[in-house]
């Protein structure tokens, strides 16, 4: 006789892809208003609303044994919910969570470096479009260019392992700030990603203000440096991966729209007010405080999770004439 329990099947879809990747929104709120991102006026979630750091422990622990053995912690702004640290020091301690990442907009983070690197975060992406304070205020709403790089290196300076920095290429915008970001990031070990400009935020977006991956490619050669695929490039990585041909520094870039990954998709979402997304882009969410509150109903969680991931669908639309816009925009998600 053995007691040892088979292990759960994997979270899977109708069309064969694994889900380990688990994307948790802390809060809706926020100290920036990027334009890519938010209205200027919203209201946010009332307190109440928002998963307790237990319900979202409690979920997560219903999820590693299905499969899931990434978190990233993201929002709105993450490091406005009061004692991050303490959710971080939580979900370490729960067995099979492999990766805990964050990420965040760095306002916040010379404050906090310490403090979560102590409580086992290790990896930290932080956004920064610009480095110019004209530009970081034109695409924020606010100013905080010098606060956000403070944060970079006090993140440093706290021994992340891995810190990447985020920047959505906006044509209009990117050719500026381009080189100078990929000098910053090399000078300091931060992984630049670029991102592509993708329909999620609150104004009205144009096609024609992507960049799409070759151009931001083909621009970093002529204004930085040769570059080749990275050695460990993963297919399953959003992210395409890039290595500077002179230092072996990487560079990632995400082609969300003129080189959708959706086909190797691994994510849900839960966003700050425990709705379950199966995609970024879903028309639909699912309601799974219920199910954690007030106490959590473990079965039901994993047979929801499994029924929302099941009814995925291929993948955005946003390269069709049909697509809709979610109504939720990206900090009401979670990136
Ligand atoms: N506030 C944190 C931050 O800015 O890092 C975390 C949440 S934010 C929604 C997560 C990521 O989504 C950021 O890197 C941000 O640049 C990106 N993002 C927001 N709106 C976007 C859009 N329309 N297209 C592409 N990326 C976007
Ligand atoms: Fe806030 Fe991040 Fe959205 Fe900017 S991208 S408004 S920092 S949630």
């Amino acid at each position: 006789m053995t007691n040892l329990i088979p292990p759960a099947a994997p979270l899977s879809d109708s069309f064969g892809r694994v889900h380990n990747n688990l994307r948790v929104s802390v809060t809706d709120r926020c100290n920036l208003r990027c334009t890519y991102c938010m209205p200027e006026d919203v209201t946010f979630l009332p307190k109440d609303d928002l998963l307790t750091f237990e319900e979202i422990a409690a979920l997560v622990r219903v999820a590693v044994p299905l499969g899931v053995d990434k978190v990233r912690l993201t929002g709105g702004e993450p490091l406005l919910r009061r004692d991050l640290p303490t959710l971080v020091a939580m979900l370490r301690d729960i067995p099979g969570l492999h990766d805990i990442g964050l990420t965040t907009n760095g306002l916040l983070l010379a404050k906090q470096s310490d403090a979560l690197v102590k409580a086992g975060l290790r990896r930290v992406n932080v956004s920064l479009d610009t480095l110019d304070p004209g530009r970081f205020r034109e695409l924020t709403r606010r100013d905080g260019v010098e606060q956000v790089v403070e944060g970079l290196l006090a993140a440093k300076r706290a021994g992340f392992e891995r810190i990447k920095v985020n920047a959505v290429a906006i044509r209009g915008f990117i050719e500026h700030d381009l080189a100078p970001l990929a000098h910053f990031c090399r000078g300091h070990g931060f992984e630049l990603r670029l991102i592509e400009y993708m329909p999620i935020g609150a104004e009205s977006w144009e096609r024609d203000k992507v960049v799409p991956a070759h151009e931001l490619l083909e621009r970093l050669e002529a204004e930085v440096a040769p570059l080749s695929p990275a050695s460990d490039y993963d297919p399953a990585a959003p992210a395409m991966d890039f290595a500077y041909a002179d230092t072996g520094a990487k560079l990632g870039i995400i082609a969300s729209v003129s080189r959708p990954f959706c086909d190797r998709c691994n994510r849900l979402r839960v966003t700050a007010d425990g709705k379950l997304r199966n995609c970024l882009f879903a028309l639909d969410e699912l309601d799974i405080k219920p199910l954690l509150r007030p106490a959590t109903r473990p079965d039901e969680l994993a047979a929801a999770l499994r029924a929302n991931i099941g009814a995925k669908w291929a993948g955005h639309r946003f390269n069709d004439a049909d697509f809709v816009k979610p109504t939720r925009t990206m900090h009401s998600i979670g990136g």
